[in-house]
């Protein structure tokens, strides 16, 4: 059994969950993976085949168990080979691209990720090191005659003119001197991965995460902790990071929620959680919630987008990773009135959607007045770029900004618990305890990465006419349910403080 560099890079965050991926693979892959996750996959290959144009008329190998061919064109000294593929007697790698350097004599090895260079980047930089260390470390093993190692990603500071520039697109940075570093360090935990992960017995007990909040559980947090409830005190409000509640809770074996003790120190916002479950009722901070209602002004608009994630700048103006927000549905609530008035837009051609979706905003968004998000964030952070994109049109879009209030705020705070709410936030985790009489469960669309992937299939032409017609209506249905739901949360609050 050899040891893949993915599976030694899981290894690394979590043993126990790599042990199950090789061994257990029907427990790993039990939830099939999302749009989301899958979209994750999508763009990674994207990436890297564009990258490969930086390295023109390489090899390619296809097949992924292929190292005869890889052997072959090594020792021909092909000038770039992507893909290829090596074995030692205990680890296997598929490098992104060897590039033969005719000065030094020696492949140059470059590792190519579909991420940015501007986020996260020491943390992400360190993993990155342990990845190119460890294909290094095989290419040595194997007498492959290697010289410089390079990281290359998205370059954050790019921003797309009409042609897209490949070149500026991406950063190569040099690694090596960071990876022979910790070359020999690397070395070693391989061989201690390696002999993990070839043990036949599965690690008992509990995993790591038992002391840790629900956001940190991987998928098979159920399989190596059965005893814990699937609704536990891992899903208290901000648990994961009061560490020694949470120590103290899973020391004492408490781990439903119900059996959490009344002595135990606990925030406002937590304690009102435990009581709600434990009672079985909800708890209504309506202090809290008239306090923040008032902050709320006429006219009052329900605002949502929907947006596509392209790693690639498609438009000009655009930068890695920007999100083409290609939809919007308002609901406008005008006091007095008894229902709210719906607008809505939607552009589904492949081109830049910034000039329209401003033209339609404008011409529906009051000038006045609160303008409510379910995760501010969110929406804020598309009207930056907007803006950015469209220096004549910043100051509306601050002004926008400057009137948006999140309506999340209330269930994050806290202020308004349901048992019903298992502990989220979402709006698809409210919207049903709230509004019973509305349900995403009955609509074609039911999220916001189906919502993406559809836009992306219907502009990349990979639907007919009909069907296009059906997903414009669908994503119509999905986004104009967003701003009602808001609408309907808000009237219910609204509604219970005049009680
Ligand atoms: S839940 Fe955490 S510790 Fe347990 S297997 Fe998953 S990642 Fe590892």
């Amino acid at each position: 059994m050899k040891l893949t560099k993915t599976d030694f890079l899981i290894y690394k965050d979590c043993a126990k969950n790599a042990w199950l991926k090789v061994h257990k693979p029907d427990i790993y892959f039990a939830k099939p993976l999302s749009v989301f996750d899958q979209s994750i996959i999508e763009t990674g290959n994207e990436v890297d085949q564009l990258a490969r144009d930086l390295f023109p008329n390489g090899a390619l190998i296809t097949d992924r168990s292929d190292t005869k061919q890889t052997k072959k064109l090594v020792k021909e000294k092909a000038p770039v080979i992507y893909q290829p593929v090596f074995e030692t007697e205990s680890y296997k790698i598929i490098c992104d691209i060897l590039v033969w350097n005719s000065n030094t004599n020696l492949y140059d090895l470059f590792e190519v990720k579909a991420s940015n260079s501007g986020e996260d980047k020491k943390k992400k930089d360190e993993l990155y090191s342990q990845d190119i260390a460890f294909q290094y470390l095989v290419l040595k093993e194997l007498n492959i005659p290697i010289g410089k190692l390079f990281l290359v990603r998205l370059n954050n500071e790019y921003v797309r003119g009409v042609e897209l520039d490949i070149q500026q697109l991406f950063t190569k940075e040099d690694f090596t001197e960071r990876v022979l570093k910790i070359s020999n360090s690397v070395a070693e935990e391989m061989k201690i991965a390696h002999d993990f992960i070839i043990q036949e017995k599965e690690p008992h007990g509990s995993c790591k995460c038992i002391t840790r909040g629900r956001s940190a559980h991987c998928t098979t947090f159920s399989h190596s902790n059965p005893h814990v409830p699937e609704y536990s005190v891992h899903d208290i409000s901000r648990i994961g990071q009061s560490k020694k509640k949470l120590e103290e809770l899973v020391d004492s074996g408490i781990f439903s929620i119900h059996d959490v003790p009344r002595e135990l120190k606990l925030s406002k916002s937590q304690r009102n959680q435990v009581d709600a479950i434990q009672s079985g009722n909800q708890f209504v901070d309506k202090i809290e919630i008239c306090s923040f209602l008032s902050t709320i002004s006429n006219p009052i608009s329900f605002l949502d987008y929907e947006t596509f994630p392209s790693a690639i700048p498609r438009f000009v103006g655009y930068r890695p990773f920007n999100q083409i927000p290609f939809q919007f549905s308002l609901h406008v609530f005008n006091k007095g009135e008894t229902e709210p008035i719906h607008a809505e837009f939607i552009f589904t051609e492949n081109k830049n959607p910034d000039e329209a979706i401003i033209k339609a905003l404008k011409k529906y968004l009051p000038n006045g007045g609160s303008v409510l998000v379910w995760n501010k964030t969110f929406e804020m952070g598309r009207n930056r770029e907007l803006g950015m994109r469209n220096p004549e049109h910043r100051v509306f879009f601050e002004d926008l900004n400057s009137r948006i209030i999140d309506l999340r705020d209330i269930f994050t705070e806290q202020n308004f618990i349901h048992p019903g709410f298992k502990g989220k936030t979402s709006i698809k985790y409210v919207l049903p305890i709230l509004a019973p009489h509305l349900s995403y469960k009955t609509l074609d669309i039911q999220e916001g990465a189906t919502a993406s992937d559809t836009w992306n299939k219907i502009v990349r032409k990979e639907f007919t006419d009909d069907e296009i017609k059906e997903k414009v209506n669908n994503l119509c249905t999905y986004c104009k349910m967003d701003t009602y739901a808001m609408y309907a949360i808000w009237k219910y609050l609204f509604d219970l403080t005049r009680v």
